[in-house]
């Protein structure tokens, strides 16, 4: 943003003047008025600056010459959180005012004003906590206006500290005077505290009784002991226990009821993590980011014998690792004894993350043997987010802490307020109001009631906050999902279901602003499809308002419905049946080897009845039947693990030359026919091929599905843009060939940058394609 500019174009008349400055962006809670002091007063201008709904307003009262030079300099002052998103100037007569002041904000109320995000601790803060002169030296809970806890705390807007939980706390003289004094770095930061007057650690034991001794010491000697460890952070519990023990990490696997799906791992530096995993430039950038997520890295070379592993079972069957560093105080002074930690949400699989000291009863003497708490109270659960980064492009996994509830600001959106529910398995809504979408965090699987329970009330929460009353709501069209029960009871107004892969296709144009239409290539496990069936590898022209099915992958029965996604061999015997026919396990001797042990007659027999077997067209099933011949496993424990597990022998082989060919029915709607590709994978395997060569082939193929199909559909369609999006595209050795294969094509090719590819995202979609639709008077 050219403040400069600004000022200028404002061709002021007089001299001395005096100008309001509007300004929107990331300026509340991030020490924007302080710096805008300290600059006003060194260009000895009157005036003041003031929070208010619709952002921070400045009146600049002075010569010319020092409210020019005040537009100089502004950008290199701003605070390191600030982000200016737009400026409006105006004249106004002078007023002969002496002074600048800091203003107090204006009444609670609604806020465009974006609302702050939680922030890793800053280097100030570092240094402070690691100076023993320093009245917070080892202070647990040391944070100032440039970082530290923000949405996880909030109550009310705008965000001042009456409205947040740290108002259980009353400010001490000494912190008091930082809070107030607009030259300090403190100056309004709402979470200040300090030994004297703020939160304090406690360390429980498994019956939830107190240990003594300092907090932080017993808690990393318990670990040290091989202890599972809960520790409160932000926007809820980790559980922190030794990544480097194959026998502790086994044993929370078994205390959470979590057999194979990776944990992420917390460590303790830079340097760390680097010997034990290959980082990039902006892997390295985000790790170390004020967000501070979850990355996604790929192990250490198969090179590096010399250096050192995690247990497998720290992510079993995968190719990557979740690592993020130490991004709260507690964490800094948690991980001086270690270099790295196991550090995962503190819940049971498919539960909601726990935030509460009451919610931490189950868990204790359960899964965890100590918990390292505080009455510090978290307002918002809020798990970590998840990044990955193929091929340079940043891309989120899970949009929560660090993100929310900043918003995503909408390509078409008239004034009415919307409210978007999302899908189910990764819940998020969306609120959408005068042109911007506030998302929800990760909100989890709404399967369990819990999760339902924490997905509403967080749903208040966000309209009370907001104060929007949603005029339109907009759910997924599948029956049974959670959202779209409960959008049959919010009754608003108006309620329209969208399709979900309209609404994949959709959330990535909104993050671009795209021109309609473009060709959604939108490839997931499953959503409900405009005829009843499950569909999931679907080419699509998409419109913001609606869209039309140009490709799909030929349906098959999903024997036993969802017993097929937990199960994949299902799946791999309906290709091998589309292959072979009806006589596939007398005729074909691999396929009788194959399914030994398992009831494939009888699944066929269902198939073929056509009894509890739903027809779809999904490619992720695709991916879990090829994975199955490949060795994979019979049984997936989590969504999309076998997936995972073909990508993991993908990446071990390396990228090949080698590609299969999907068959093609041409017409209206093209259909995709997998069985030349599984009849090549069969003749590779007998040929002594090795399986992770076939699974690299077979992400060829793929990718070369993705970039043929879709380039020839766009040139049909006349149109040049290609929007990627579904869980698919969480693949990434996926992703990096098909950025191969795709720079050879004339049409430009997005992927999703703010919002999830998988499920995640949907809710940004719909809540756009509502806006769409009112726009052109369908609603
Ligand atoms: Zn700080
Ligand atoms: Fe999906």
């Amino acid at each position: 943003m050219d403040w400069k500019k600004g000022i200028t174009d404002l061709a002021i008349r007089n001299d001395p003047a005096r100008i309001r400055l509007t300004v929107r962006g990331r300026v509340q809670g991030v020490g924007f008025r302080p710096a805008i002091y300290r600059l006003a007063r060194e260009m000895e201008l009157a005036g003041f600056v003031r929070n208010t709904r619709r952002g921070v307003v400045i009146e600049l009262e002075g010569s010319i010459a020092s409210i020019e030079r005040f537009g100089e300099n502004l950008a290199t002052k701003l605070p390191p959180l600030a982000r200016i998103d737009s400026v409006d100037a105006a004249e106004l007569a002078t007023s002969g005012t002496d002074g600048f002041t800091v203003e107090s904000s204006e009444e609670p109320g609604h806020g465009e004003a974006l609302y702050p995000v939680d922030t890793a601790v800053c280097a100030d803060c570092l240094l402070e906590l690691r100076d023993p002169d320093d009245k917070r030296y080892r202070y647990p809970f040391i944070n100032c206006t440039n970082c530290g806890p923000r949405f996880t705390l909030i109550e009310g807007l705008p965000y001042d500290r009456p409205l947040t939980t740290m108002r259980e706390f009353e400010m001490d003289p000494f912190c008091r005077a930082q809070y107030l004094d607009p030259a300090d770095r403190r100056f309004h930061a709402e979470p200040i505290s300090c030994p004297d007057c703020g939160p304090r650690l406690i360390l429980l034991d498994a019956r939830g009784e107190g240990i003594p001794g300092e907090p932080l010491s017993e808690a990393r000697r318990m670990i040290e002991d091989g202890a599972i460890v809960a520790v409160k952070g932000l926007g809820g519990y980790h559980l922190a226990c030794l990544a480097t023990e194959t026998e502790v990490v086994e044993r929370l696997r078994r205390r959470k009821g979590r057999p194979a799906k990776p944990f992420a791992v917390m460590f303790r530096d830079l340097d760390a993590i680097e010997r034990y995993c290959r980082v990039d430039e902006s892997e390295r950038r985000l790790l170390l980011s004020p967000e501070s997520p979850i990355v996604l890295l790929r192990r250490a070379g198969r090179t590096g014998a010399t250096e050192p592993r995690l247990p497998v079972a720290v992510a079993p069957r995968n190719a990557y690792i979740g690592v993020f560093l130490p991004y709260t105080p507690i964490h800094h002074m948690l991980m001086e004894g270690f270099e790295v930690l196991v550090m995962t949400s503190a819940n049971f699989t498919d539960e909601p993350l726990i935030s509460d000291e009451t919610e931490l009863t189950g868990i204790l003497g359960r899964i965890a043997d100590a918990a390292l708490v505080h009455n510090r109270r978290i307002s918002h659960k809020c798990d970590d987010s998840i990044y990955f980064v193929p091929a340079g492009e940043v891309v989120p996994i899970r949009r929560a802490r660090g993100f929310v509830p900043e918003p995503v600001t909408l390509y078409r959106c008239g004034d009415a307020p919307l409210l978007a529910l999302g899908g189910q398995e990764k819940g998020t809504f969306a609120l959408g109001s005068e042109g911007k979408a506030f998302l929800s965090p990760h909100l989890g699987d709404l399967g369990d009631y819990r999760s339902q329970a924490n997905y509403r009330r967080e749903l208040d929460d966000f309209k009370r906050l907001l104060a929007i009353e949603p005029e339109v709501c907009i759910n997924d069209l599948h029956p049974d999902y959670f959202t779209s029960r409960l959008a049959a009871e919010l009754a608003c107004p108006v309620t329209v279901a969208v399709q979900h892969h309209h609404a994949h296709a959709v959330s990535v144009m909104a993050e671009y602003g795209l021109d309609e239409p473009v060709i959604g290539v939108t490839f997931d496990g499953t959503g409900f499809g405009s005829d009843g069936r499950l569909w999931g590898g679907e080419i699509l022209l998409a419109r913001y308002a609606d869209f039309r099915r140009l490709a799909h992958i030929k349906y098959l029965p999903l024997p036993g419905g969802e017993a097929a996604i937990r199960e994949p061999w299902r799946m791999a015997l309906m290709h091998l049946w589309n292959l072979h026919g009806d006589l596939l396990l007398d005729r074909c001797e691999r396929a009788a080897s194959m399914f030994e042990g398992l009831p494939a007659a009888e699944v066929l027999a269902l198939a073929q009845r056509g009894i509890n077997a739903p027809l779809t067209s999904s490619i992720g099933r695709l991916f879990d039947a090829v994975a199955f011949v490949l060795g994979c496993g019979h049984r997936v424990s989590y969504e999309a693990e076998a997936a995972v597990a073909l990508e993991e022998l993908a990446v071990r082989h390396g990228p090949t030359e080698r590609c299969y060919v999907f068959g093609m029915e041409e017409g209206d709607v093209v259909v995709i026919e997998p069985a030349p590709v599984f009849e090549a994978i069969l003749q590779d395997l007998g040929a002594g091929v090795s399986a992770s060569e076939i699974a690299s082939a077979f992400h060829n193929t793929v990718a070369c599905l993705i970039v043929e199909l879709a380039g020839k559909l766009a040139r049909r369609e006349a149109c040049g843009e290609i929007v990627l999006s579904g869980g698919v595209f969480q693949n990434r050795f996926l992703l990096e060939r098909l950025v191969g294969n795709a720079r050879q094509e004339d049409c430009r090719w997005y992927q999703h940058r703010l919002m999830p590819p998988n499920d995640g995202g949907l809710s940004l979609g719909q809540v756009q394609i509502g806006a769409a639709r009112i726009e052109k008077g369908l609603i």
